[in-house]
């Protein structure tokens, strides 16, 4: 016992302070890529490397529309690494939950010359995941009950979604935990691209939620069906099945984003009242 004791006085506090402050991020860290659409010459190779379709080019004659959904996108960088110019790089952002789904889509127009080189003629992007402070926490003046629905994943998000209850991140001190039933639910955190299979189960799951309840989609999958779309097993994403409040990206979001978007979502709840 006494040997424990000194193990864990040794070991200090573990837990970080995030959101209080910045987070601290490995060094090879992937967050969302960024895109420079003003000094982007050639769109195309990135749209074609993209495994999600989360970069969509569009020609219509010398003119051409480019769009990046960051609901779409798995963070794999093959946008970067085959944009040489350095228009596109993988960036260290993770803050990038949004409670409107067109915030996560930024586009730009383009005229093309003779060899195919883009200049922008305008450009339209939202400030990904600024519509938050850091110090969002406080407006959290409750406990917050989450029931988390699989709604087909592959597993990714739920393995983010457990290190939320460790030593390290301790959603606990906001006074968050999870349920084991809809019943005793404020917020439904969904993950995967909705399965037929779990359909549903999915809006049962909704149903037995008593109001006022949220909804968190979470993952590129629960966004927008991600790698997999809409097919004969998916239904392309949880907005598709059921009304969501928040969308936090990512492929899988790393715990902090998951906070960051549930903090959102706390937020909105209390504006809704
Ligand atoms: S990082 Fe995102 S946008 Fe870029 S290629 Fe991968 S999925 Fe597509």
């Amino acid at each position: 016992m006494f040997k424990i004791l000194q193990k864990t006085l040794r070991a200090g506090t573990v837990t970080q302070p995030y959101p209080e402050t910045a987070a601290s991020l490995a060094s090879g860290f992937r967050g969302l890529p960024e895109f420079d659409l003003e000094n982007w010459r050639d769109a195309r190779p990135a749209a074609d490397a993209c495994p999600s379709g989360a970069i969509a080019v569009t020609d219509a004659g010398r003119f051409r529309t480019v769009t990046v959904d960051y609901g779409r996108c798995i963070l794999c960088g093959e946008c970067a690494a085959v944009t040489p110019e350095g228009a596109v790089r993988v960036g260290r952002n993770f803050e990038a939950a949004a409670t409107d789904r067109k915030a996560l889509v930024i586009s730009a127009q383009y005229t093309l010359d003779a060899e195919g080189r883009q200049t922008c003629l305008v450009r339209a992007a939202p400030e990904i995941g600024r519509q938050l402070t850091r110090q969002i926490h406080r407006i959290l003046g409750r406990s917050l009950a989450i029931r988390e629905v699989d709604a087909g994943s592959c597993n990714g998000c739920e393995l983010e979604i457990v290190a939320l209850n460790n030593s390290v991140h301790d959603i606990e001190r906001f006074g968050i935990h999870f349920v084991a039933s809809p019943r005793h639910a404020d917020m439904l955190l969904v993950t995967g691209p909705v399965t037929r299979n779990m359909e549903l189960a999915l809006r049962k799951t909704y149903d037995a939620t008593p109001d006022p309840k949220l909804v968190v989609a979470v993952g590129a999958c629960g966004i927008s069906g991600g790698i997999f779309g809409t097919n004969y097993a998916t239904r392309g994403g949880v907005d598709q099945v059921i009304p969501v409040d928040v969308y936090i990206p990512g492929c899988p979001p790393r715990p902090e984003a998951l906070l960051f978007g549930i903090l959102m979502a706390v937020g909105r709840l209390r504006n809704r009242q």
